[in-house]
């Protein structure tokens, strides 16, 4: 395993990390703990130093407490989670929400501990007037609580005042080779690591988009490259390559996890695996892919995957399932899922996945996207701000077979 140094906390985290929201049964809220277990101790075996949980992820904490205690890996973990700042109304909360939270975990401390996706100043400033300095001061020095951080999903704008606002320790970031604009962005990364924080990065295969969802073309030119034997030749920035490497980017999920892990500034990314053997090929990217490894023929081909990705994608769509349970039965991330699908592969594809994300044809598509009642329950828990309810529509117009029209608008637009 890759070690980086923590910024501010001085400690040496593994450049991978495991996120746990992802666990086998996360789709329906219960994570499975043998699961949980067998991914938890692979991880620990391949080196990987750092796990994050969060107090919305349903049964999540709970699910990490029980599989370190049976491991007997609690000390070797640097246990990562999140308050809920949503759910802190009176001072109280706060001292209440981190007890349950130590219970879950079934520890005594958190060694990193994050305001869960905090967008905008104005949600810093409730927390303030809350006293929560005071309180995080408190906390640490009775040793409940380590390092303090946030994680972000709000503007570019918004980024560098919330890290001026407190003297945190890391931030945890939404970064990709799809997000250098987006969010906090590179000028975030950027900001963030010339602070001396510690920068930890998430969605670095956005849920599963630079993975197995890519465009097919874009999977086209990624394979073609990774078979390419004269990218050993090629030089870096500033460095030679090292030509054991080129095996590191065989697949989708290689090429943009080395791309994270090639920025310096991060110090490690977080990947919500889901099985051992994922844990083993991740650990085998993170292990290779330094700081500046990435030649310039290798990020100019992240840059022509990049342009067919744009041009392809629709839907920002993490699939992170913040804005489910939907009241009208409807399964949001998959019907964008499908939509998506529909442009990067063929539109019977998307209509496919569609049928089947909505209850199939034998239940009456009882959560089709057409069922929107627009009650806005969605609306602000998105973290990618997708205006769920509009896009529903469009979904619905396009995948819905029988929809007037569809199937031409389809298949010309499929192949645009
Ligand atoms: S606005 Fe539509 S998609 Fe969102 S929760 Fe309400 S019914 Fe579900
Ligand atoms: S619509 Fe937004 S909140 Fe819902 S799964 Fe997709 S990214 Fe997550």
């Amino acid at each position: 395993m890759q070690y980086r140094q923590d910024g501010r906390g001085g400690r040496r985290i593994s450049a991978l990390g495991l996120g746990c929201m992802r666990f086998p049964g996360f789709a329906i809220g219960r994570p499975d703990l043998r699961s949980a277990e067998a991914i938890i101790a692979r991880a620990h075996e391949r080196g990987i130093n750092y796990l994050d949980t969060a107090y919305l992820y349903p049964g999540n904490e709970a699910c990490v407490g029980a599989a370190l205690q049976r491991l007997g890996l609690r000390d070797a973990m640097i246990v990562a989670t999140k308050l809920p700042h949503g759910s802190c109304r009176r001072p109280e909360d706060l001292d209440r929400i981190l007890d349950i939270q130590l219970r879950r975990l079934r520890t005594d401390r958190i060694d990193c501990y994050l305001i869960h996706n905090i967008c905008a100043p104005a949600q810093w400033k409730h927390l303030q007037s809350m006293g929560i300095e005071a309180w995080l001061a408190r906390q640490r020095s009775q040793g409940r609580l380590g390092a303090v951080g946030f994680s972000y999903h709000g503007s570019a704008a918004d980024f560098p005042v919330l890290l001026d606002a407190y003297p945190w320790d890391f931030c945890q970031i939404q970064y990709n080779y799809l997000n250098e604009r987006y969010q906090a962005g590179t000028a975030g990364l950027i900001a963030a690591h010339a602070r001396g924080m510690g920068v930890f990065v998430m969605e670095p295969l956005l849920g599963g988009r630079l993975a197995g969802k890519l465009p097919d073309e874009a999977k086209r030119i990624l394979a073609e490259a990774g078979r390419d034997p004269t990218r050993a030749s090629v030089r870096g920035r500033g460095r030679s390559r090292d030509v054991k490497s080129v095996s590191a980017l065989e697949t989708p999920a290689a090429w943009a996890l080395a791309w994270v892990l090639d920025h310096a500034e991060v110090t490690m990314a977080l990947s919500g695996m889901t099985s051992a053997e994922q844990v083993d090929e991740n650990v085998d990217i993170a292990c290779r892919a330094e700081p500046g490894s990435m030649s310039a023929d290798e990020l100019d081909v992240i840059a022509r995957v990049v342009e067919v990705v744009e041009r392809c994608g629709r839907i920002a769509c993490t699939g992170c399932a913040y804005c489910m349970p939907c009241p009208a039965g409807i399964n949001i991330p998959g019907c964008f899922s499908a939509y998506n699908a529909s442009f990067a592969h063929s539109w019977f594809t998307g209509v496919q996945q569609y049928l089947i994300a909505s209850g199939g044809l034998r239940r009456f598509l009882s959560g089709s996207a057409s069922r929107c009642m627009r009650c806005g329950r969605c609306l602000g828990r998105c973290p990618q701000k997708i205006a769920i309810p509009d896009r529903l529509h469009d979904v619905a117009r396009r995948l819905t077979p029988w929809y007037p029209g569809a199937y031409r608008r389809g298949v010309r637009r499929s192949s645009d």
